[in-house]
């Protein structure tokens, strides 16, 4: 036999043994250290293998409208820090009126659709499924002057459909409600606690489409008076919304 070939044999093998020990080291060092899970779950275009065939709840359409700081004094141990958070206030109002206001009239549009609606407070169920969540708050400054709605869908978003919905938003709700678009979208507004479950158990299953939106400025003249006198105007802005994105005919 000629000698590069038993030298070619041991290089073979020395490298086999190798990459052996270099694949059972790399397993050994994810599975076992803390907060390295993630590197073992398989993803499919960024769909966990648990999510690739999830399939829908069965039953009608329905869609969670959540009224932002709404009996806080009930959160669970876990969302303690949402006590201190009472929100803002304008026109005599608080936020949570304010959304309170919107979303019942939000509630009765979707229902004459036949939508299934679960009016939530600050606390949703866990691992709440819809196929649609809107959470309803209003902004505040200590400007006067600012003024403007936003909405933002959650950083991870394993429907891929949130950013659709809150596009539509921004058409429908200037229409609705003849304000304009604030571009300020804030971190805390894509991390919203209620989107967060990957750490809170009181939040939105991973396959609920969903957005939180300003309505607008409680601390603006102009914006408070669209938000409390006519909160018919914001609510219809909202239900435009979930009506074309659910293909509801409308
Ligand atoms: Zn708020």
């Amino acid at each position: 036999m000629p000698k590069f070939l038993i030298y070619g044999a041991f290089i073979a093998l020395f490298l086999g043994f190798i990459a052996f020990a270099y694949a059972y080291q790399a397993q050994r060092f994810t599975d076992t250290e803390v907060g390295f899970e993630e590197i073992t779950q398989t993803e499919i275009n960024g769909l966990p293998l648990e999510f690739q065939n999830w399939e829908r709840p069965e039953g009608p359409l329905r869609v969670g409208v959540q009224v932002g700081h709404w009996q806080l004094e009930n959160v669970p141990e876990e969302l303690s820090g949402l006590r201190r958070t009472a929100g803002t206030q304008g026109g005599g109002k608080k936020e949570w009126e304010v959304a309170l206001a919107i979303a019942q009239e939000l509630q009765a549009l979707l229902e004459s659709k036949g939508v299934v609606v679960d009016l939530l407070p600050a606390t949703i169920p866990p691992r709440y499924f819809a196929d649609v969540f809107v959470s309803i708050h209003a902004d505040g400054s200590t400007d006067t002057r600012v003024s403007g709605f936003k909405a933002a869908a959650p950083w991870r978003d394993y429907t891929g459909k949130s950013q659709e919905l809150v596009s539509i938003f921004n058409e429908e709700y200037a229409k609705t409600t003849g304000m304009k678009q604030d571009s300020n979208i804030s971190r805390r507004m894509r991390g919203y606690y209620a989107f967060n479950w990957r750490r809170y158990e009181h939040s939105i299953h991973p396959m609920t489409v969903a957005m939180i939106v300003e309505t607008g400025f409680l601390t603006n003249p102009q914006d408070q008076r669209i938000l409390i006198n006519t909160p018919e105007r914001p609510a219809q802005g909202i239900a435009n919304t979930i009506f074309k994105f659910l293909d509801i005919n409308n």
